[in-house]
């Protein structure tokens, strides 16, 4: 007989869409760095993204392994985000976005400002030392236009728990 339980999710929704974004994280061919990340309103998701090269462009090994063709060709999870929704007709405007398991690059924030997402939620991992200037000019920016970032672990109590619903 078959498990046909659902594996046990958290009971803190920014903690479910966290665990959503590191999925579709796991949908990337980036050989080194999986990004995962989900544009949510009112615990709707409106749209989702990950880290690849853009579709039709072929993902072949050179390019994949060579790291900076790769990382010039490639579009980050965030921007992946937004591009699919204006790409389907569906508006940001006031959505959070969930990012797994890195915070935004500078590139990145300055695009999901444009797009007037106001909140940004990401795992409270420890950030790799080559990309803290990117994440720091990238919250200094976020500060500034007045969209919130939050930092969460992705087990246990958060410090605002929310009961867990069925809408
Ligand atoms: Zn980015």
């Amino acid at each position: 007989m078959q498990n046909l339980k659902p594996p046990k999710a958290p009971k803190h929704w920014d903690q479910r869409f966290l665990v959503l974004a590191s999925n579709i994280a796991g949908w990337s061919k980036d050989p080194s760095t999986k990004v995962g990340a989900i544009a949510v309103r009112d615990k709707r998701i409106l749209a989702q993204g990950f880290n690849g090269l853009p579709v039709g462009i072929t993902d072949s090994d050179t390019r994949l392994n060579d790291r900076e063709l790769r990382l010039s060709m490639t579009v980050h999870a965030e921007m992946n985000c937004v591009a699919f929704a204006a790409k389907s007709g569906v508006c940001l405007a006031g959505s959070t976005m969930y990012i797994w398991p890195l915070m935004t690059c500078s590139n990145c924030a300055a695009v999901l400002i444009q797009a007037d997402i106001t909140k940004i939620i990401v795992p409270d991992f420890v950030e790799p030392i080559r990309w803290q200037d990117s994440f720091n000019a990238a919250r200094e920016m976020f500060i500034e236009a007045g969209v919130s970032v939050h930092r969460i672990p992705i087990r246990g109590p958060l410090d605002s728990e929310e009961e867990e619903s069925d809408h």
